[in-house]
Parts: C-alpha cells; structure tokens; sequence
C-alpha cells in the first residue's frame, strides 16, 4: 500500500544573472517533488519467509531509508547508471539511489532481461540495509523472486543500525 503526500516546492539555484553594477543575483526555479511512503499490508503474512520477515522488520525499524530516482546519466562518475551498476546504488544506510531508467514492471515479468524498479529496490533493501546480505549470496533473493540474475558481489557495510554486526 502507499500513500503520499506532496512536499513544499523547493528552490533550487540555477544560473545567475548579471546586475548593472555587476554582481551576480541568484534566480530560482521550483521544483515538484512527490513522496512517497511505504507502509506495510497488515492483511499480509509477514512470516512466511525470510524475505518478508526482514521487509517487516526494515518497514518498521525507526531509521528511515530514502529511495530516490535519479536521471540515470547523472550517477556520479557513471555515463548510463543503469549500464554501469544496474540501476540501483545503496549510498549510506540511509540512501538508496535509483536509476530513470528501471523498468517498472512486477517481478514476475517473463523475459527477466531487465532490471525492474521493484526487483532493484528489493536487492538494495533487503542485501545491503538488512543483515540477510551478511549471510547469503546476492542471486539467492533474486532467484527467489524470479528476477534477472546478477553478479556476485559483497554487501557492503551499509547495514541499518539495528542491522549491524557490531551494534
Ligand atoms: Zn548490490
């Protein structure tokens, strides 16, 4: 289930304008942002696998994780972001970015020769927020859903705080 609610428009600087006497006068744009929260189905069975369990538990951790989407040429040092790093980076535990570029379709797409939005968001929450990443490999959760397979890969330290090995 998500709900939303519209933030206020946020300036933004964009290129400056000369005065006559030559100092610079900042201009502004604003800019539309839509957030979104996710919030768990009560109806649902959250205990039936793992994966669930740890959604449940990462929905209800008090530490917030931000999914933001991003043009996808413009992932810092990368020319396709979801060329280079299949669309989806976790930053911090705090920060997921997300490429423009991701398929929006459910996870069970037949081909599986793209990478979705919901199946990025999954990786990222579930292997590098959650501690599942610490004890399994990444293509476990994606065979598990019928994703598109990936590489190996370690799951970094961004674990949330009630994640942490050492806490
Ligand atoms: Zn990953």
């Amino acid at each position: 289930m998500f709900d939303y609610a519209r933030s206020p428009c946020l300036p933004q600087a964009s290129p400056r304008r000369e005065t006559p006497l030559g100092r610079r006068e900042p201009t502004y744009k604003t800019l539309e942002v839509i957030t979104y929260w996710l919030v768990g189905d009560k109806s649902l069975n959250w205990n039936t696998d793992s994966y669930k369990s740890a959604m449940f538990e990462l929905m209800n951790m008090s530490h917030s994780v931000e999914l933001r989407i991003i043009p996808d040429d413009e992932y810092p040092g990368s020319k396709s972001f979801l060329f280079d790093k299949a669309g989806g980076n976790t930053e911090n535990s705090r920060l997921i970015l997300l490429s423009d570029k991701l398929s929006i379709t459910s996870w069970s797409y037949p081909e599986k020769t793209n990478w979705s939005l919901g199946g990025i968001v999954l990786h990222e929450l579930i292997y590098h927020i959650h501690s599942t990443g610490l004890t399994e490999e990444a293509n476990d959760l994606r065979s598990h859903y019928d994703l598109k397979m990936g590489g190996r890969h370690l799951p970094g330290k961004s674990q949330a705080p009630p994640f942490r090995k050492n806490k």
